[in-house]
C-alpha cells in the first residue's frame, strides 16, 4: 500500500522480498524482542493467535525501525522523501487463512486496493470502543455495516504483491481510514506513518495509531 512513484516502487519490492527472506533474522533483533514482551499482561503471541491462530510467524512489529528492509527516506508521490513507521503487526500464515477479528465492532469498508494489486485488500472495522482496526491484505469476507463480533472472520489472507510472505496486517487507528484531514491521511496511510525526519514519522505514529496489542489487551478489558 506504499504509494511510491515506479523507480521507488521497484525499489520497494526488492527490498520487500529480501525483508521476507530476512525476516526470521530480522526478528531476532534484540531492541524488537523487547518491544515484544507483552502489554497489560497480554502477550504479544496472543493478538496473532486471535487473528490467525497459533503457528504465525511475526513479520513486522509496530513501529518497526527497519520496516520492509528501509532505515532510510523513501519517495512518497506529493510527499518528497519521508521516513516511514510501520502502524502495525504482521502475522505470517498461508494464503487462505482466516482471519479473525480480534475485538467487536462494525465494518466501516472494504478497500479494493491498488490497480496492479488485486489481491491487496484492507478491511476496516470500527471497534465497539472507538478503535479502528485495519486488517490489510487479505480478501475480506464482510460487508460495510455488518456487525462484527471478535472472532468472526473478516476475511482470509491474500498474496500482496507477490513480493511479501502471505501476512495480515493488524493495525489500530486512533482515527477513521481516509480522515478528512490530510495530514491524518499522510500520517497513517493505513500501514505506515510518513515524517520529514524519522523522529516526526514516529511521533505521526503514536499520535494517530494505537500499538495493535495494547488495544487489543484493553478490548479484553485490560486497565493499564
Ligand atoms: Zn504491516
Amino acid at each position: 500500500m506504499l504509494d511510491a512513484d515506479p523507480p521507488d516502487r521497484r525499489r520497494f519490492l526488492e527490498a520487500s522480498l529480501l525483508a521476507g527472506l530476512l525476516a526470521p533474522v530480522l526478528l531476532r533483533l534484540p531492541e524488537a524482542a523487547a518491544a515484544e514482551a507483552e502489554a497489560c499482561g497480554v502477550a504479544a503471541a496472543a493478538l496473532g493467535e486471535a487473528a490467525v491462530g497459533k503457528g504465525f510467524r511475526l513479520l513486522a512489529q509496530y513501529l518497526e525501525r527497519r520496516y520492509q528492509g528501509y532505515s532510510s527516506p523513501v519517495n512518497i508521490n506529493g510527499r518528497g522523501r519521508v521516513y516511514v513507521r510501520h502502524t502495525g503487526r504482521d502475522f505470517g500464515k498461508p494464503i487462505g487463512t482466516p482471519v479473525r477479528a480480534v475485538a467487536p465492532g462494525r465494518v466501516v469498508r472494504n478497500w479494493p486496493g491498488r490497480p496492479g494489486q488485486p489481491a491487496s485488500k484492507t478491511t476496516f472495522v470500527h471497534g465497539a470502543d472507538g478503535v479502528h482496526w485495519v486488517y490489510a491484505h487479505i480478501l475480506p469476507a464482510l460487508q460495510p455495516d455488518q456487525e462484527v463480533r471478535r472472532g468472526q472472520i473478516v476475511g482470509h489472507i491474500a498474496n500482496p504483491l507477490g513480493a511479501f510472505l502471505p501476512h495480515v496486517h493488524v493495525g489500530a487507528l486512533k482515527v477513521p481510514y481516509r480522515n478528512p484531514d490530510p495530514a491524518v491521511n499522510h500520517a497513517i496511510n493505513a500501514g505506515r506513518a510518513f515524517g520529514h525526519t524519522a523522529a516526526e514519522a514516529q511521533a505521526n505514529a503514536l499520535r494517530y495509531t494505537h500499538d495493535p496489542l495494547l488495544a487489543f489487551a484493553h478490548s479484553l478489558g485490560r486497565g493499564c
